[in-house]
């Protein structure tokens, strides 16, 4: 303790004083440290934070695309998380905030959407449209009355914009899966990311005019808060996945049905690929989620409701 000289008779008072004042002083340090922290937090999204990677297909060993400079998917889905994320730390209210945490509506990376919130479970197709599944994916849908979301690639909807008025005219809704699949979009400065988005959109909305693009899915699941952010800055809510049959590595159409059969659940958003990514040789084949869901709509719509994301 510190040992001051008081004035006799004032000693109580005095002490009461200084233990008041010491108390102020821990307090302020603490504020100090808080604000730090909260500080670090935000600005990560930005600067510091290194995003998970995930693979939403097979694109990582791609040519046509480098390996992200950031911890690239080094086994199909396996999360690589090498930095705290944001709703980590409880001082900063999250988007998820009373949506359940972790495995809530928004308990994606980076606080994105990846239940739906609703009875229902959400069928997703990712990096189409593509003239030799598309038709075949919506042919299925339309037998089974299902809506599905489809997360179309802004090149691919420029080569083929009628079959986003088909996607559209059987009322499923839309999400913007960046212009190229480029899976280091996210790592991206900001106006690099809303130029992409916005041109994407605008592919959609010219192929379909009035079409709501409502979400974004980042290509490969390589989320950053800054491209979370910038897709809220243009209205786009960031959706991921819960249930992920890792289509795009052709695992066989008995794997696609046994996984999607026995995750999907109430809620679930399921992700499919019905596109390429960013192989633009032509290489892949997506037949086998086609013939998958030959199989897994009838199980699916036998025990619960299935739905498109909402417009
Ligand atoms: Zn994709």
């Amino acid at each position: 303790m510190i040992n001051l000289r008081l004035a006799p008779g004032s000693g109580d008072r005095s002490r009461l004083a200084i233990r008041a004042a010491m108390i102020a002083a821990a307090a302020a340090v603490l504020l100090v440290v808080s604000a730090y922290a909260v500080t670090r937090v935000i600005g990560g999204s930005d600067a510091t934070t290194t995003p998970t990677a995930q693979s939403d297909n097979g694109q990582a060993t791609s040519p046509t695309h480098p390996a992200p400079s950031v911890a690239p998917p080094t086994s199909g889905d396996t999360w690589l998380i090498s930095a705290p994320q944001p709703r980590a730390v409880p001082a900063v209210p999250s988007p998820a905030a009373g949506a359940g945490g972790s495995g809530g509506v928004y308990g994606g990376p980076f606080g994105t959407q990846r239940r739906t919130g609703g009875s229902y479970a959400a069928l997703t197709f990712d990096d189409g449209p593509d003239p030799r599944w598309t038709p075949q994916v919506l042919d299925l849908l339309r037998t089974y009355d299902v809506r599905a979301t489809f997360c179309v690639l802004g090149r691919a909807v420029e080569a083929h914009p009628e079959l986003v008025r088909a996607i559209v005219d059987d009322g499923h809704t839309l999400c913007n899966h960046s212009w190229d699949h480029d899976m280091t979009l996210g790592q991206r400065p900001r106006d690099e990311i809303r130029r992409d988005l916005r041109r994407t959109t605008a592919a959609i909305q010219a192929a379909a005019p009035g079409a709501p693009v409502s979400y974004y899915r980042q290509p490969g699941g390589v989320w950053t808060g800054r491209v979370v952010e910038v897709a809220a800055e243009l209205g786009m809510t960031s959706v991921h996945w819960d249930v992920d049959p890792r289509d795009w590595s052709l695992p066989g159409v008995d794997a696609i049905v046994a996984e999607v059969t026995a995750q999907t659940r109430p809620g679930s958003i399921v992700l499919l690929h019905d596109g390429d990514g960013d192989r633009l040789d032509g290489s892949s084949d997506r037949q086998q989620t086609v013939d998958a869901l030959a199989r897994i709509l009838p199980e699916l719509t036998g025990r619960l409701r299935l739905d498109a994301l909402p417009p």
